[in-house]
Protein backbone atom coordinates (compact mmCIF):
# COMPACT_ATOMS: atom_id res chain seq x y z
CA UNK A 1 0.00 0.00 0.00
CA UNK A 2 1.22 3.33 -0.34
CA UNK A 3 1.62 4.36 3.30
CA UNK A 4 2.13 7.60 3.83
CA UNK A 5 1.42 7.19 7.47
CA UNK A 6 -0.76 10.24 9.25
CA UNK A 7 1.73 13.41 9.67
CA UNK A 8 2.25 14.05 13.43
CA UNK A 9 3.77 17.22 11.95
CA UNK A 10 1.52 20.14 11.75
CA UNK A 11 2.76 22.19 8.68
CA UNK A 12 4.01 25.47 9.37
CA UNK A 13 2.50 28.86 8.24
CA UNK A 14 4.20 30.64 5.34
CA UNK A 15 5.06 33.57 7.04
CA UNK A 16 7.28 32.14 9.02
CA UNK A 17 10.16 34.44 9.94
CA UNK A 18 12.73 33.47 8.15
CA UNK A 19 10.69 34.63 5.66
CA UNK A 20 10.64 38.27 6.73
CA UNK A 21 11.89 40.85 4.33
CA UNK A 22 14.81 43.59 4.45
CA UNK A 23 13.48 46.78 3.53
CA UNK A 24 15.28 49.61 2.12
CA UNK A 25 14.59 52.52 2.01
CA UNK A 26 12.94 53.04 -1.36
CA UNK A 27 13.18 57.15 -1.76
CA UNK A 28 17.32 56.49 -1.11
CA UNK A 29 18.15 57.12 -5.12
CA UNK A 30 15.66 60.51 -5.10
CA UNK A 31 17.03 63.69 -5.95
CA UNK A 32 20.59 61.77 -6.76
CA UNK A 33 22.59 62.41 -10.21
CA UNK A 34 21.24 59.97 -13.12
CA UNK A 35 24.68 58.46 -12.84
CA UNK A 36 24.43 57.94 -9.26
CA UNK A 37 21.10 56.18 -9.34
CA UNK A 38 22.33 53.98 -11.87
CA UNK A 39 25.42 52.76 -9.99
CA UNK A 40 22.08 52.46 -6.85
CA UNK A 41 20.34 50.26 -8.58
CA UNK A 42 21.39 47.47 -7.19
CA UNK A 43 19.96 48.42 -3.80
CA UNK A 44 16.61 47.80 -5.35
CA UNK A 45 17.38 44.47 -4.76
CA UNK A 46 18.18 44.74 -1.49
CA UNK A 47 14.16 44.54 -0.56
CA UNK A 48 13.84 41.57 -1.61
CA UNK A 49 13.18 38.87 1.04
CA UNK A 50 16.33 37.65 2.37
CA UNK A 51 16.42 33.61 2.61
CA UNK A 52 19.14 31.21 4.13
CA UNK A 53 18.90 27.76 5.39
CA UNK A 54 17.31 26.67 8.50
CA UNK A 55 19.17 24.71 11.06
CA UNK A 56 21.10 21.29 9.96
CA UNK A 57 22.47 18.87 11.55
CA UNK A 58 24.31 17.58 8.30
CA UNK A 59 27.01 20.10 6.22
CA UNK A 60 26.46 21.23 2.70
CA UNK A 61 29.10 18.34 1.83
CA UNK A 62 26.39 15.50 3.37
CA UNK A 63 24.02 16.93 1.01
CA UNK A 64 25.94 16.04 -1.58
CA UNK A 65 27.59 12.92 -0.49
CA UNK A 66 23.59 11.85 0.56
CA UNK A 67 22.01 13.45 -2.54
CA UNK A 68 24.59 11.91 -4.99
CA UNK A 69 24.37 8.67 -3.35
CA UNK A 70 20.25 9.10 -3.72
CA UNK A 71 20.70 10.19 -7.22
CA UNK A 72 22.75 7.20 -8.71
CA UNK A 73 20.01 4.65 -6.96
CA UNK A 74 17.08 6.97 -8.40
CA UNK A 75 19.23 7.26 -12.29
CA UNK A 76 19.01 3.29 -12.05
CA UNK A 77 15.25 2.76 -10.85
CA UNK A 78 13.63 5.81 -12.84
CA UNK A 79 12.77 4.90 -16.28
CA UNK A 80 15.29 7.35 -18.51
CA UNK A 81 14.32 9.54 -21.50
CA UNK A 82 16.68 8.56 -23.20
CA UNK A 83 17.01 11.65 -24.89
CA UNK A 84 20.18 13.03 -25.08
CA UNK A 85 18.73 16.17 -26.48
CA UNK A 86 15.97 15.94 -24.03
CA UNK A 87 18.96 15.98 -21.26
CA UNK A 88 21.52 19.04 -22.41
CA UNK A 89 18.51 21.14 -22.31
CA UNK A 90 17.50 20.54 -19.13
CA UNK A 91 21.17 21.22 -18.37
CA UNK A 92 21.54 24.12 -20.33
CA UNK A 93 18.74 25.70 -18.56
CA UNK A 94 18.70 24.58 -15.20
CA UNK A 95 22.71 25.52 -15.05
CA UNK A 96 21.82 28.98 -16.16
CA UNK A 97 18.98 29.14 -13.51
CA UNK A 98 21.66 27.57 -10.98
CA UNK A 99 24.07 30.51 -11.70
CA UNK A 100 21.16 32.86 -10.10
CA UNK A 101 21.02 30.66 -7.07
CA UNK A 102 22.27 32.12 -3.59
CA UNK A 103 24.37 28.75 -2.38
CA UNK A 104 26.39 30.83 0.79
CA UNK A 105 29.29 29.98 -1.34
CA UNK A 106 28.25 26.09 -1.74
CA UNK A 107 29.91 24.00 -5.02
CA UNK A 108 26.72 21.69 -5.61
CA UNK A 109 27.57 20.16 -8.73
CA UNK A 110 24.34 20.01 -10.35
CA UNK A 111 23.03 17.18 -12.68
CA UNK A 112 19.81 17.05 -14.84
CA UNK A 113 17.81 14.38 -15.92
CA UNK A 114 14.69 13.76 -17.82
CA UNK A 115 12.73 10.91 -16.31
CA UNK A 116 10.51 8.97 -18.77
CA UNK A 117 7.13 9.28 -16.58
CA UNK A 118 3.82 11.19 -17.82
CA UNK A 119 3.18 12.52 -14.05
CA UNK A 120 3.36 16.02 -13.81
CA UNK A 121 6.71 16.07 -11.12
CA UNK A 122 10.01 16.88 -10.71
CA UNK A 123 11.93 16.77 -7.85
CA UNK A 124 16.04 17.37 -6.34
CA UNK A 125 17.87 15.78 -4.15
CA UNK A 126 19.83 17.24 -1.71
CA UNK A 127 22.80 18.51 -3.27
CA UNK A 128 21.96 19.44 -6.55
CA UNK A 129 20.02 16.33 -8.55
CA UNK A 130 17.36 17.57 -10.49
CA UNK A 131 15.02 15.04 -11.71
CA UNK A 132 11.98 16.24 -14.44
CA UNK A 133 9.51 14.15 -15.39
CA UNK A 134 8.18 14.60 -19.29
CA UNK A 135 5.00 15.10 -17.62
CA UNK A 136 6.13 18.51 -16.00
CA UNK A 137 7.77 19.55 -19.31
CA UNK A 138 5.06 18.23 -21.77
CA UNK A 139 2.74 20.55 -19.19
CA UNK A 140 4.63 23.52 -19.54
CA UNK A 141 3.04 25.91 -21.52
CA UNK A 142 6.32 28.01 -22.37
CA UNK A 143 10.01 27.70 -21.20
CA UNK A 144 9.15 30.22 -18.14
CA UNK A 145 7.10 28.06 -16.82
CA UNK A 146 9.66 24.86 -16.47
CA UNK A 147 12.00 27.29 -15.96
CA UNK A 148 9.89 28.37 -12.59
CA UNK A 149 9.81 24.04 -11.85
CA UNK A 150 13.15 24.02 -11.82
CA UNK A 151 13.90 27.13 -10.05
CA UNK A 152 11.85 25.73 -7.41
CA UNK A 153 13.64 22.60 -7.43
CA UNK A 154 17.05 24.40 -6.88
CA UNK A 155 15.82 26.41 -4.55
CA UNK A 156 15.06 23.60 -2.14
CA UNK A 157 18.34 22.63 -3.12
CA UNK A 158 20.20 25.93 -1.67
CA UNK A 159 17.57 25.97 1.16
CA UNK A 160 18.72 22.56 2.34
CA UNK A 161 14.95 21.77 3.05
CA UNK A 162 16.14 18.06 2.26
CA UNK A 163 18.68 17.50 5.36
CA UNK A 164 16.69 20.04 7.20
CA UNK A 165 14.19 17.76 7.38
CA UNK A 166 15.75 15.41 7.78
CA UNK A 167 17.68 16.89 11.04
CA UNK A 168 14.37 18.31 12.45
CA UNK A 169 12.76 14.68 12.26
CA UNK A 170 16.48 13.14 13.90
CA UNK A 171 16.23 15.72 16.73
CA UNK A 172 12.31 14.44 17.48
CA UNK A 173 13.35 11.17 17.61
CA UNK A 174 13.64 8.74 20.35
CA UNK A 175 13.97 5.39 19.56
CA UNK A 176 16.46 4.49 16.26
CA UNK A 177 13.76 5.37 13.57
CA UNK A 178 15.00 5.33 9.84
CA UNK A 179 17.44 7.79 9.74
CA UNK A 180 19.45 5.52 11.96
CA UNK A 181 19.21 3.05 9.28
CA UNK A 182 19.43 5.84 6.21
CA UNK A 183 22.57 7.30 8.15
CA UNK A 184 23.90 4.79 9.59
CA UNK A 185 26.07 6.44 11.80
CA UNK A 186 23.58 9.89 12.55
CA UNK A 187 26.28 11.69 11.45
CA UNK A 188 25.13 11.40 7.43
CA UNK A 189 28.63 9.60 7.13
CA UNK A 190 27.55 6.21 5.51
CA UNK A 191 24.09 5.62 4.31
CA UNK A 192 23.26 2.02 4.80
CA UNK A 193 20.93 0.47 2.45
CA UNK A 194 18.56 -1.49 4.05
CA UNK A 195 15.63 0.37 2.37
CA UNK A 196 17.51 1.07 -0.64
CA UNK A 197 19.29 4.69 -0.84
CA UNK A 198 16.58 6.27 -3.18
CA UNK A 199 13.89 4.79 -0.98
CA UNK A 200 15.85 6.79 1.64
CA UNK A 201 15.55 9.59 -0.45
CA UNK A 202 11.97 9.99 0.12
CA UNK A 203 12.34 10.93 3.12
CA UNK A 204 14.57 13.73 2.02
CA UNK A 205 11.61 15.09 0.05
CA UNK A 206 8.67 15.69 2.08
CA UNK A 207 8.38 19.50 2.43
CA UNK A 208 6.50 21.43 4.84
CA UNK A 209 4.17 24.52 3.77
CA UNK A 210 7.25 26.42 5.20
CA UNK A 211 9.69 25.20 2.47
CA UNK A 212 7.09 25.34 -0.26
CA UNK A 213 6.49 29.19 0.29
CA UNK A 214 10.24 29.84 0.73
CA UNK A 215 10.99 27.69 -2.71
CA UNK A 216 8.51 29.75 -4.27
CA UNK A 217 9.94 33.40 -2.71
CA UNK A 218 13.65 32.04 -3.97
CA UNK A 219 12.17 30.70 -7.25
CA UNK A 220 10.65 33.88 -8.19
CA UNK A 221 13.94 35.58 -7.38
CA UNK A 222 16.19 33.15 -9.67
CA UNK A 223 13.59 33.56 -12.49
CA UNK A 224 13.77 36.97 -11.78
CA UNK A 225 17.25 37.09 -12.09
CA UNK A 226 17.61 35.04 -15.05
CA UNK A 227 15.52 37.41 -16.93
CA UNK A 228 12.65 34.80 -17.12
CA UNK A 229 8.71 36.38 -16.45
CA UNK A 230 9.18 35.19 -12.50
CA UNK A 231 5.16 35.06 -12.03
CA UNK A 232 6.00 32.13 -14.72
CA UNK A 233 5.64 29.32 -11.88
CA UNK A 234 3.33 30.29 -9.68
CA UNK A 235 0.69 30.46 -13.23
CA UNK A 236 2.48 27.24 -13.24
CA UNK A 237 1.50 25.61 -10.47
CA UNK A 238 -1.98 27.47 -10.69
CA UNK A 239 -2.80 26.00 -13.88
CA UNK A 240 -1.85 22.55 -12.38
CA UNK A 241 -4.59 22.98 -9.59
CA UNK A 242 -7.51 24.19 -11.84
CA UNK A 243 -6.44 21.97 -14.41
CA UNK A 244 -6.94 19.13 -11.45
CA UNK A 245 -10.32 20.24 -9.66
CA UNK A 246 -12.36 17.21 -8.98
CA UNK A 247 -9.30 14.43 -10.18
CA UNK A 248 -6.34 13.54 -8.41
CA UNK A 249 -3.97 16.31 -7.92
CA UNK A 250 -1.20 15.93 -9.98
CA UNK A 251 1.99 14.44 -8.21
CA UNK A 252 3.56 17.44 -7.97
CA UNK A 253 1.56 18.09 -4.72
CA UNK A 254 2.10 15.80 -3.20
CA UNK A 255 5.58 16.68 -2.57
CA UNK A 256 5.44 20.11 -2.95
CA UNK A 257 1.94 20.77 -1.08
CA UNK A 258 0.46 24.27 -1.73
CA UNK A 259 1.17 26.95 0.67
CA UNK A 260 -1.28 29.12 1.34
CA UNK A 261 -1.79 32.02 -0.85
CA UNK A 262 0.97 31.09 -3.15
CA UNK A 263 0.22 33.44 -6.22
CA UNK A 264 -0.28 36.62 -3.93
CA UNK A 265 3.23 35.96 -2.21
CA UNK A 266 4.97 35.22 -5.26
CA UNK A 267 3.24 38.50 -6.79
CA UNK A 268 4.14 40.63 -3.52
CA UNK A 269 7.80 39.10 -4.51
CA UNK A 270 8.23 40.13 -7.88
CA UNK A 271 6.59 43.83 -6.50
CA UNK A 272 9.78 43.85 -4.02
CA UNK A 273 12.42 42.88 -7.11
CA UNK A 274 11.13 45.70 -9.08
CA UNK A 275 8.30 44.57 -10.72
CA UNK A 276 7.06 42.77 -14.23
CA UNK A 277 9.37 44.16 -17.06
CA UNK A 278 8.68 44.45 -20.33
CA UNK A 279 12.03 42.23 -21.72
CA UNK A 280 10.86 39.47 -19.70
CA UNK A 281 11.18 35.85 -21.22
CA UNK A 282 8.60 33.50 -21.40
CA UNK A 283 9.24 31.14 -24.28
CA UNK A 284 11.65 30.18 -26.55
CA UNK A 285 11.92 27.94 -30.18
CA UNK A 286 14.09 26.03 -28.18
CA UNK A 287 11.94 25.20 -25.98
CA UNK A 288 9.05 24.47 -27.96
CA UNK A 289 11.09 21.94 -30.21
CA UNK A 290 12.33 19.99 -26.93
CA UNK A 291 8.45 19.92 -25.87
CA UNK A 292 7.35 18.12 -29.36
CA UNK A 293 10.53 15.60 -28.62
CA UNK A 294 9.51 14.54 -25.19
CA UNK A 295 5.32 14.55 -26.20
CA UNK A 296 6.93 12.15 -29.16
CA UNK A 297 8.72 9.72 -26.49
CA UNK A 298 7.71 6.23 -26.34
CA UNK A 299 5.41 5.92 -23.09
CA UNK A 300 7.07 3.50 -20.46
CA UNK A 301 4.45 2.34 -18.52
CA UNK A 302 4.06 1.35 -14.65
CA UNK A 303 3.92 -2.01 -13.38
CA UNK A 304 0.46 -3.20 -14.40
CA UNK A 305 -1.10 -6.52 -12.79
CA UNK A 306 0.19 -8.04 -15.13
CA UNK A 307 3.46 -8.51 -13.96
CA UNK A 308 2.14 -10.61 -10.91
CA UNK A 309 3.37 -13.46 -10.77
CA UNK A 310 6.71 -12.88 -13.21
CA UNK A 311 9.91 -12.18 -12.31
CA UNK A 312 8.70 -9.00 -11.05
CA UNK A 313 6.76 -10.92 -7.74
CA UNK A 314 7.93 -11.28 -4.61
CA UNK A 315 9.58 -14.68 -3.37
CA UNK A 316 6.43 -16.41 -1.47
CA UNK A 317 6.79 -16.00 2.64
CA UNK A 318 8.98 -18.68 4.01
CA UNK A 319 7.53 -21.43 6.51
CA UNK A 320 10.52 -20.73 8.72
CA UNK A 321 9.88 -17.78 11.14
CA UNK A 322 12.59 -15.11 12.20
CA UNK A 323 11.91 -13.27 15.83
CA UNK A 324 11.71 -9.84 16.33
CA UNK A 325 11.69 -7.68 19.66
CA UNK A 326 9.88 -4.40 20.15
CA UNK A 327 9.42 -2.67 23.36
CA UNK A 328 6.90 -3.39 24.30
CA UNK A 329 5.88 -6.67 21.80
CA UNK A 330 7.58 -9.76 20.18
CA UNK A 331 6.41 -11.85 17.12
CA UNK A 332 7.98 -14.30 14.82
CA UNK A 333 8.18 -13.00 10.72
CA UNK A 334 9.05 -15.19 7.59
CA UNK A 335 12.75 -15.40 7.87
CA UNK A 336 13.33 -14.57 4.24
CA UNK A 337 11.14 -10.71 4.77
CA UNK A 338 13.81 -8.19 5.70
CA UNK A 339 12.54 -5.19 8.04
CA UNK A 340 12.33 -1.74 7.01
CA UNK A 341 12.27 0.77 10.76
CA UNK A 342 9.60 3.63 9.91
CA UNK A 343 10.42 7.62 9.75
CA UNK A 344 8.66 7.86 13.05
CA UNK A 345 10.60 5.82 15.23
CA UNK A 346 7.32 4.03 16.16
CA UNK A 347 6.49 1.23 13.79
CA UNK A 348 8.27 -0.68 11.68
CA UNK A 349 7.82 -2.62 8.32
CA UNK A 350 8.71 -6.30 7.38
CA UNK A 351 8.30 -7.53 3.57
CA UNK A 352 10.03 -9.54 1.08
CA UNK A 353 12.88 -8.37 -1.15
CA UNK A 354 10.41 -7.11 -4.35
CA UNK A 355 7.70 -6.29 -1.70
CA UNK A 356 8.65 -2.35 -1.70
CA UNK A 357 8.84 -0.77 -4.46
CA UNK A 358 8.54 2.85 -5.77
CA UNK A 359 5.17 4.67 -6.60
CA UNK A 360 6.89 6.51 -9.30
CA UNK A 361 8.32 9.39 -7.66
CA UNK A 362 10.69 8.17 -5.30
CA UNK A 363 8.82 7.15 -2.45
CA UNK A 364 9.17 3.80 -0.87
CA UNK A 365 5.38 1.78 -1.05
CA UNK A 366 4.74 -1.60 0.65
CA UNK A 367 3.22 -3.82 -1.90
CA UNK A 368 3.95 -7.02 0.26
CA UNK A 369 4.53 -7.84 4.15
CA UNK A 370 3.68 -5.97 7.17
CA UNK A 371 3.27 -2.65 8.72
CA UNK A 372 3.19 -2.14 12.55
CA UNK A 373 2.27 1.34 13.82
CA UNK A 374 1.18 2.77 16.83
CA UNK A 375 -0.85 5.77 16.94
CA UNK A 376 -1.78 7.83 19.63
CA UNK A 377 -4.82 7.01 21.79
CA UNK A 378 -6.15 6.50 25.37
CA UNK A 379 -8.57 3.94 26.96
CA UNK A 380 -8.80 0.60 28.49
CA UNK A 381 -7.69 -2.52 26.84
CA UNK A 382 -10.90 -4.41 27.35
CA UNK A 383 -12.99 -0.83 26.12
CA UNK A 384 -14.62 -1.71 23.23
CA UNK A 385 -15.87 1.72 22.03
CA UNK A 386 -12.29 3.08 22.64
CA UNK A 387 -11.07 0.38 20.75
CA UNK A 388 -13.43 1.18 17.89
CA UNK A 389 -13.11 4.76 17.81
CA UNK A 390 -9.35 4.87 17.67
CA UNK A 391 -9.06 2.08 15.06
CA UNK A 392 -11.72 4.65 12.90
CA UNK A 393 -9.26 7.08 12.93
CA UNK A 394 -5.84 5.49 11.91
CA UNK A 395 -8.42 4.05 9.12
CA UNK A 396 -9.07 8.00 8.20
CA UNK A 397 -5.67 8.99 8.62
CA UNK A 398 -4.47 5.89 6.35
CA UNK A 399 -6.98 6.98 3.89
CA UNK A 400 -5.79 10.69 3.59
CA UNK A 401 -2.87 9.15 1.91
CA UNK A 402 -4.51 6.52 0.28
CA UNK A 403 -7.90 8.27 -1.55
CA UNK A 404 -8.44 5.06 -3.34
CA UNK A 405 -8.41 3.03 -0.19
CA UNK A 406 -11.98 1.71 0.60
CA UNK A 407 -13.56 -1.04 4.27
CA UNK A 408 -14.59 -4.19 2.91
CA UNK A 409 -15.97 -5.69 5.96
CA UNK A 410 -15.11 -4.07 9.52
CA UNK A 411 -16.22 -4.77 12.90
CA UNK A 412 -15.15 -7.93 13.75
CA UNK A 413 -13.75 -8.78 17.00
CA UNK A 414 -11.02 -11.03 17.63
CA UNK A 415 -8.09 -11.77 20.16
CA UNK A 416 -4.23 -11.24 19.67
CA UNK A 417 -2.74 -12.81 22.68
CA UNK A 418 -5.27 -12.56 24.66
CA UNK A 419 -6.35 -9.30 24.19
CA UNK A 420 -9.16 -7.29 22.31
CA UNK A 421 -9.07 -6.89 19.21
CA UNK A 422 -10.23 -5.52 15.66
CA UNK A 423 -10.40 -6.71 12.70
CA UNK A 424 -10.92 -4.42 9.18
CA UNK A 425 -10.49 -5.09 6.03
CA UNK A 426 -9.76 -2.96 3.35
CA UNK A 427 -9.09 -2.46 -0.49
CA UNK A 428 -6.51 -0.38 -2.44
CA UNK A 429 -4.75 0.42 -5.18
CA UNK A 430 -1.72 -1.57 -5.46
CA UNK A 431 1.89 -0.16 -6.03
CA UNK A 432 2.32 -3.29 -7.74
CA UNK A 433 -0.41 -2.53 -9.91
CA UNK A 434 -4.32 -3.83 -9.56
CA UNK A 435 -5.90 -3.78 -6.46
CA UNK A 436 -4.61 -4.80 -2.89
CA UNK A 437 -5.71 -6.20 -0.04
CA UNK A 438 -5.26 -4.44 3.44
CA UNK A 439 -6.13 -6.59 6.23
CA UNK A 440 -6.36 -4.02 9.41
CA UNK A 441 -5.89 -5.51 12.94
CA UNK A 442 -5.19 -3.40 16.06
CA UNK A 443 -5.46 -3.31 19.97
CA UNK A 444 -5.58 -0.86 22.62
CA UNK A 445 -2.27 -0.82 24.63
CA UNK A 446 -0.93 1.73 27.12
CA UNK A 447 1.43 3.23 24.52
CA UNK A 448 -1.63 3.85 22.37
CA UNK A 449 -3.16 1.88 19.35
CA UNK A 450 -1.19 -0.94 17.87
CA UNK A 451 -2.19 -1.53 14.76
CA UNK A 452 -0.69 -4.28 11.81
CA UNK A 453 -1.65 -4.03 8.53
CA UNK A 454 -0.79 -7.18 6.13
CA UNK A 455 -0.80 -5.53 2.98
CA UNK A 456 -0.79 -7.91 -0.40
CA UNK A 457 -2.19 -7.60 -4.08
CA UNK A 458 -5.53 -9.03 -4.23
CA UNK A 459 -4.14 -11.52 -6.76
CA UNK A 460 -1.83 -13.01 -4.34
CA UNK A 461 -2.98 -12.25 -0.81
CA UNK A 462 -3.72 -16.28 -0.83
CA UNK A 463 -0.40 -16.80 -0.82
CA UNK A 464 0.30 -14.77 1.75
CA UNK A 465 -2.69 -15.38 3.99
CA UNK A 466 -1.39 -17.94 6.24
CA UNK A 467 1.75 -15.63 6.85
CA UNK A 468 -0.16 -12.70 7.96
CA UNK A 469 -2.16 -14.94 10.92
CA UNK A 470 0.66 -17.05 11.77
CA UNK A 471 2.89 -13.88 12.51
CA UNK A 472 -0.45 -12.25 14.48
CA UNK A 473 -0.35 -15.31 16.64
CA UNK A 474 3.10 -15.03 17.66
CA UNK A 475 2.15 -11.78 18.98
CA UNK A 476 3.52 -11.32 22.91
CA UNK A 477 2.62 -8.00 24.94
CA UNK A 478 4.89 -7.25 27.68
CA UNK A 479 3.22 -7.03 30.70
ZN1 LIG B 1 8.63 22.30 -3.48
Amino acid sequence: MSIRRPKRETPGRNTGHQLGAIRAHRGLAVGVSLCLSLLLLPSAHAQRTQLKPGWNKFSPQDDITLGKRAATDAAKQLPSCNAPKVDAYLTQLGTRLAQKLPTSGVQYPFEFHCVNDKAINAFALPGGYVFVNRGAIEAADNEAQLAGVMAHELSHVALRHGTNQASKAMLAETGLGIFGAVFGDSTGGALVTTLGTFAAGGVLLRYSRTAESQADVMGTQVLYDSGYDPRAMAQFFEKLEAESKGKNPPEFFSDHPNPEHRVERVDEEVEKLGGVQPNFKRDSAEFEAIKREVLALPVVKKPTPGALGSAAAPAPPSRRFAEYQASSYTLKYPDNWKKYPDSDGAGISFAPEGGVLDDGSGHSSLAYGLIIGVAQAKGDPNDGKALNSATSQVIQDLQKSNPSMKITRQGEHLRLNGQPGLSTYLINVSPAGGQETDWVVSVLRPEGLVYFVCVAPQSAYDNYDKAFSTILDSVRFSR
